[in-house]
């Protein structure tokens, strides 16, 4: 087949599948197969002869997408801020909506000032998204963790990617556990967080991309979505600097109110400040630690 039949093959195989934006997946798959940057496509002549091997290897892609598996697992990256991170199926798929936390944290954390490296926690690092943005635009050492061995391999791999392997650390463990033996209690600048968030109930009805082929473990925040708000709020008050720290967390759809209220029954926190994501829904909110 040539390059447009297989391109019209896919786009129509995806299509039917209800595959959203199938002919943008068709192109970036095809890119993928033929070794190519997407701004060479222009260059392309569309009648060539695809050879079996990239052919095989196409129809293999277009159908595990068509089976709903993200493009993102498929082409092994995802974009992020100004990088290209290194995903798989053993961690969410950094999403825009992040790229907004990690932006307030560092708006924030600059017109603070501070003297000297950053201390951060990022609780549940996945595939290192916040860690290794935070570390390559902020002087600042990292302590990531995450339950999952999994995403720890890939989150590795974004550290070297991002050439951040002297200022981020990963630890294994659960939320704050294993950062109790680095005695930094009182000492950190940022915790930040993007928990599991989405409440149990739901999980089932996302779309097959996320239900389907994301860990639920990245996910599942219990049954009104705030079990790891709970959990992180209050922990986080020991590690943080007195009146200097910030707690930046990534909020789940519509549960703005809630969260603020934890914070705010905490009584150890200024009053937190909510931040929009690009679709105006509140996505982020900040607290700094008071005395
Ligand atoms: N930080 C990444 C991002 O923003 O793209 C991943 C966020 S994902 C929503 C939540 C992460 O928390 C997952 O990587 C999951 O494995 C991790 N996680 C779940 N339960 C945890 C726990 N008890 N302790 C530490 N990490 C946990
Ligand atoms: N943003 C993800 C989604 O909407 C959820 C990530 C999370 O639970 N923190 O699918």
């Amino acid at each position: 087949m040539t390059i447009n039949e297989s391109l019209q093959w896919a786009i129509g195989m995806l299509e039917q599948e209800g595959v959203e934006n199938a002919r943008g997946n068709a192109e970036h798959l095809l890119d993928h197969c033929l070794g190519m940057e997407r701004t060479a496509r222009f260059f392309l002549r569309y009648e060539r002869a695809l050879s079996a091997a990239e052919e095989n290897e196409y129809r293999r892609l277009v159908t595990q997408r068509a089976d709903r598996v993200p493009l993102q697992y498929l082409l092994g990256k995802a974009p992020f801020l100004n990088e290209d991170l290194v995903v798989d199926e053993g961690v969410l798929i950094p999403r825009p909506e992040t790229e907004q936390v990690v932006e307030v944290a560092i708006r924030l954390l600059r017109q603070e000032g501070g003297v000297g490296d950053l201390v951060m926690f990022d609780i549940g690092t996945g595939s290192g998204a916040i860690a290794v943005s935070l570390a390559k635009e902020l002087p600042a050492k990292v302590w990531a963790s995450d339950v999952s061995a999994d995403a720890l391999k890939v989150a590795q791999a974004n550290i070297r990617r991002l050439r951040v392997e002297g200022q981020v650390t990963l630890i294994h463990g659960d939320l704050f556990c294993p950062f109790h033996v680095l005695n930094l209690e009182g000492q950190v600048d940022l915790v930040i967080s993007n928990p599991p968030y989405i409440p149990h109930g739901i999980l089932g009805g996302l779309a097959p991309e996320v239900s389907q082929y994301e860990p639920w473990m990245a996910l599942d925040g219990g049954e009104d979505g705030c079990d790891f708000y709970r959990e992180i709020i209050p922990e986080a008050i020991s590690f943080l600097k007195p009146d200097m720290g910030w707690l930046i967390l990534e909020l789940g759809d519509g549960l703005a109110i809630q969260v603020k209220d934890i914070i705010e029954s905490q009584r150890k926190f200024a009053p937190p400040q909510i931040f929009p994501d690009l679709n105006g829904k509140a996505r982020v909110i900040a607290a700094k630690r008071g005395q």
